[in-house]
């Protein structure tokens, strides 16, 4: 099978919202007035964002969720994503998996493949993805990392962690009981974009990020973004760990075992989350639990915004506690 009849048969479908889909020079997009366009790429590379043996359905999904994720931390309404492809050989059952595995997360999201690339090389996936977002009264409506302010709360959405403990789990570096690594690897695989949630926090938050490199490492953007700094109760964020929803797989409390060192770092320093970390003034409380029932998204506050910069970290008695926590860098 050539290029042209893999791009066809595995990749080109008819669009409704581009102008012009797959298979010219250029897709075309019609931006709708009185919006801007959210634009966002990632690349996941083989034997560095994920095993190159992964289920080639997770990955598929997984490729296109990471991207849904930043425009959700824009609040940003998903419209359509280009693919660039990179492909060892080709594997036909591999390709219909991957394939699957992304369009069904596209049509959820009525996002549509308009364009992209394919090569032979060693396996990289790069999809670049283009959201929209409202112009009010000539303000943008985006999300933005810097709008956070002195006094506003801190809140992160869903669970924070179990990527993180299904990773050392199939790094070898720590063993869970078989439906715990079920469930925390598909948190790891197969992470669930915030999309909703960016949009009903939309007017709502000042400022938000998607968590995907550690919550420490993710918060220091908004704060360095913001000229502000933060307090954050550690014990309200350790409490993440989705250890309810696996205690009663294991007969009770396995998660809530798990040292309280360890349930720190994995929360705190654990990326793949693909939760959003959002501030919004005290003011917002009731409309923030609004945008959380509306989008059917827990959401969780776990700290305020100070006007003194860095970054504080408080447990359960409001004692500060040592940070000595470091998030993912690729060069560091
Ligand atoms: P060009 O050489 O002009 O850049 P290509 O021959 O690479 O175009 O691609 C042909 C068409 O197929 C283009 O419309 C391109 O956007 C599309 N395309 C290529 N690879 C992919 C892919 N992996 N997914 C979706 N569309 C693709
Ligand atoms: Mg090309």
């Amino acid at each position: 099978m050539g290029e042209f009849d893999l791009i066809a048969r595995y990749f080109k479908r008819p669009v409704r919202r581009a102008a012009l889909g797959v298979g010219d020079d250029c897709a075309l997009l019609a931006p709708r007035a009185g919006h801007q366009l959210a634009i966002s790429s990632d690349m996941l590379v083989a034997g560095r964002h994920f095993f190159p043996e992964v289920d080639p359905r997770a990955l598929g999904h997984k490729s296109l969720a990471v991207n849904l994720s930043d425009l959700a931390a824009c609040g940003a309404r998903p419209l359509a994503f280009t693919l660039a492809l990179a492909l060892p050989e080709v594997k036909q059952r591999w390709l219909a998996a991957f394939a699957d595995g992304l369009f069904a997360l596209a049509d959820a999201h009525h996002c549509e493949l308009i364009g992209g690339d394919t090569t032979a090389g060693p396996l990289n996936i790069c999809i670049t993805i283009f959201g929209e977002v409202p112009v009010v009264d000539g303000r943008s409506q985006a999300l933005l990392r810097s709008g956070a302010k002195a006094g506003d709360d801190l809140y992160v959405s869903g669970t924070l962690g179990d990527a993180r403990l299904a990773l050392g789990a199939l790094l070898g570096q720590a063993s869970l009981p078989a439906e715990v690594l079920a469930k925390a690897r598909q948190r790891l695989e197969r992470p669930t974009p915030r999309v909703a949630l960016g949009l009903a926090l939309r007017g709502v938050a000042s400022a938000a990020i998607d968590v995907s490199d550690g919550l420490l490492g993710d918060l220091g953007h908004i704060l360095e973004c913001s000229t502000v700094g933060a307090t954050v109760e550690v014990d309200i964020a350790a409490s993440l760990i989705a250890a309810s929803a696996y205690s009663e797989s294991v007969g009770g409390q396995f998660l809530i075992n798990l040292p309280e060192p360890q349930r720190r770092r994995l929360v705190l320093c654990g990326g793949d989350d693909y939760e959003l970390l959002f501030t919004a003034p005290a003011t917002a409380r009731a409309a923030v639990q609004a945008a959380a029932q509306a989008s059917q998204t827990p959401v969780t506050r776990i700290g305020q915004i100070d006007a003194a910069p860095g970054l504080r970290l408080i447990d359960r008695q409001r004692q500060a506690l040592p940070n000595s926590y470091a998030s993912f860098d690729h060069f560091a």
